[in-house]
């Protein structure tokens, strides 16, 4: 089965080739990282004109890397929500406009059931398992009993850890988006802060990152008002060890209480060297198995999508060509 995967839900405008759900034969990623450096974060609607202008050429590109055209293909499967409405809305009409063109079935995907199957991309998804989704605007626990069960089991009460890295960041004067930039700087400094953890109820497996955020911010200002000299990679590394604290912690405890036989990590704060590198340490020490995608797997794409539409389209989950763009889609639905 040869799928092709288009994104569209935020500042990414995506397509790939995926072959049965594992090979990636082609993955082309158009950022706006750029575009949006200037103000700070992602303008919706100059992300949707954006997509607009992109979108032909990337899914050009995308056929053309993979060699294939539209009698290689089995299904295009398209990004339908959560998201940007405007943003979507481009992917959307695209893909329906080729699955019509071409004869070809039409897959909705969740973008964090994208982010999910990512990880079937570099290795083994092996059920019941326990997948922790860490991006911008998610930070959640589910729980898969079963290919393409999704449970919800905590999720974060406040900002998304993404969102989190992103506001501190800019607090701290680095650019857009801020997480790769924290990232860098914590490896330079200590955890000498001692910012808090929101541990929650005991058995609590949701978040909360706002507390952590207001303490930095406070602690710049302090420092910033007394005069006294920052060293932002200190608080860099203070900041990264209180997220990574919880999100393994957690991660850890879901796994043990839902009996996974493995835990797999998604979304852009995946792509964290810190919660990687603690990830591992922690895996080995209990000897559960990890699967965390590349890099370039973990922030948005369309590899992903494809891999999920794959999933999907087994199952038999195809749309009619009236699919709409959902911006507030629940993961439980798909
Ligand atoms: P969602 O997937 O929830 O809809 P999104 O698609 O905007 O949101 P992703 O592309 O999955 O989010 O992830 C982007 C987020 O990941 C940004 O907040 C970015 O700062 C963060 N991020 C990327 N790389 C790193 C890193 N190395 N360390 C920490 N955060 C990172
Ligand atoms: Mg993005
Ligand atoms: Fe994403």
């Amino acid at each position: 089965i040869r799928v092709l995967g288009i994104e569209t839900s935020c500042d990414e405008t995506a397509a790939a080739v995926v072959e049965n759900g594992r090979t990636v034969l082609s993955s082309v990623v158009a950022s706006q990282a750029e575009v949006h450096r200037r103000f700070g974060g992602v303008v919706p609607e100059v992300a949707s004109r954006r997509h607009v202008e992109r979108i032909t050429r990337v899914l050009e590109a995308a056929l053309e890397e993979a060699g294939v055209g539209p009698d290689d293909l089995d299904a295009i499967a398209v990004t339908h929500g959560p998201g940007l409405v405007g943003a979507l809305l481009v992917g959307v009409a695209a893909a329906k406009a080729l699955a019509f063109a071409w004869g070809l079935p039409l897959v909705p995907v969740h973008h964090i059931a994208g982010h999910i199957y990512a990880c079937q991309l570099c290795g083994e998804m092996r059920y019941p398992l326990v997948a922790l989704v860490v991006s911008g605007g998610h930070t959640e626990l589910v729980y898969l009993r079963e290919e393409g069960r999704f449970a919800v089991v905590g999720q974060t009460r406040d900002d998304a850890a993404g969102e989190a890295y992103d506001k501190v960041a800019r607090a701290l004067g680095l650019p857009y988006p801020g997480g790769p930039e924290l990232d860098r700087l914590a490896a330079e400094g200590r955890d000498v802060y001692a910012f808090p953890r929101a541990w929650l109820e005991p058995d609590s497996l949701d978040f909360s990152f706002s507390g952590l955020k207001t303490a930095v911010l406070n602690a710049v200002h302090a420092a910033r008002q007394r005069g006294e000299p920052l060293n932002l990679a200190d608080v860099a590394a203070s900041f990264q060890a209180a997220v990574v604290d919880v999100l393994v912690e957690k991660a850890f405890r879901a796994v043990k209480r839902y009996a996974a036989r493995q835990l797999v990590v998604a979304g852009g704060v995946a792509a964290n060297r810190g919660l990687r590198a603690a990830l591992a340490e922690r895996a080995a020490r209990e000897g559960v198995e990890v699967l965390i995608p590349p890099l370039s797997l973990c922030t948005d794409n369309a590899a992903m999508i494809a891999a999920a539409g794959t999933v999907l389209y087994r199952h038999g989950r195809v749309a009619d060509l009236d699919l709409n763009a959902v911006p507030s889609l629940a993961l439980e639905a798909e």
